[in-house]
Parts: C-alpha cells; structure tokens; sequence
C-alpha cells in the first residue's frame, strides 16, 4: 500500500505531467501556426511522452491498490516568444519535473517502499534524457542566433524525431 503522502503526491504527479503535455502542446501549435512543422512536431511528440508519463502513474497507483484523483489541468501560455526563449522554457520545465521525481522518490526512500523506488527509477534515467535533449536544442539555437538559415536546418533535424 502506498503511504497517504506518496499516493497524494503522485497524484499530483499526473496532473503535473498532463500540464507538461498541456504546455509542449501548446508550444507546437505557436510553431504550426508559424510554419515551422520540425519544431512543432518534437514538441507535439514530447507532448504525447508526458501523456504516457501521467498514465504510467495511473497505472501504478492502481497496481498499489490507491485512489487517482483526477484534478484540474491549468490553461498553458497561448502567446510565446523567440525559439530560444520557447526552449529555454523547455528545459526549465523540464528541471521542475526533475524536481518534482526527486521528491516523489525522497518519499519513497523514507517510506521504504522499495517498489515505488523501483518504479521510480524509470523517471529518474528519463529525466536525464529530457534535460539532455533540451539542453541540445537549445545550444542548436543559441548558436544559430539570427540565421534564418541555421534555423531551417533545425527545424528540419527536429522533423525526423520519431
Ligand atoms: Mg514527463
């Protein structure tokens, strides 16, 4: 059985990782509406890893025998700025879910529930991951600075995101 506070924040877990895909969602359709179908579509696709990320959590807290409650998701930006910036938000989002799997798991650690720390494990290495390819696009765009040139061939490296 998961402990109140775990189950609690977990919980929260999936509401924040529908957020996640809320807000990559709408970052792809600012790049859809401005033709720039590479950026928008890794964005779209980053959209729909967080939607599994929430049901993996769903799944779990039943596999546990607790209750998902599910909560309010907040309205995401609908006006963004530069692709630098869209991507500085990005990695920034993503050092918040860092965050956020590390407290779930410093509550799995003083519960000692060994299972939630196993199933957790699997967040720890993806968030590595998410932090590293954020971290890329980003420096693709910072080196790219004002080329619109640059740009197109980041899009176009985005694009082939499967
Ligand atoms: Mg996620």
């Amino acid at each position: 059985m998961l402990s109140k506070n775990l189950s609690d924040e977990m919980n929260n877990q999936i509401k924040f990782e529908l957020y996640s895909a809320y807000l990559y969602l709408a970052m792809s359709a600012h790049f859809e509406e401005a033709n720039w179908g590479g950026f928008a579509k890794w964005l779209a696709k980053q959209a729909q890893e967080e939607q599994e990320h929430a049901l993996k959590f769903f799944g779990y807290i039943h596999d546990r025998g607790g209750k998902v409650t599910l909560q309010a998701i907040e309205t995401p930006p609908s006006t963004f700025g530069k692709p630098v910036e869209i991507f500085e938000e990005v990695l920034k989002h993503e050092k918040s879910v860092t965050a956020r799997i590390n407290l779930l798991y410093s509550i799995a650690v003083k519960d000692n529930d060994y299972a939630s720390q196993e199933f957790l494990n699997w967040f720890v290495k993806e968030q590595v991951e998410e932090e590293k390819n954020a971290t890329m696009v980003l420096e693709w765009l910072k080196m790219a600075g004002d080329s619109v040139n640059a740009l197109f061939q980041i899009n176009g490296m985005l694009a082939s995101r499967g």
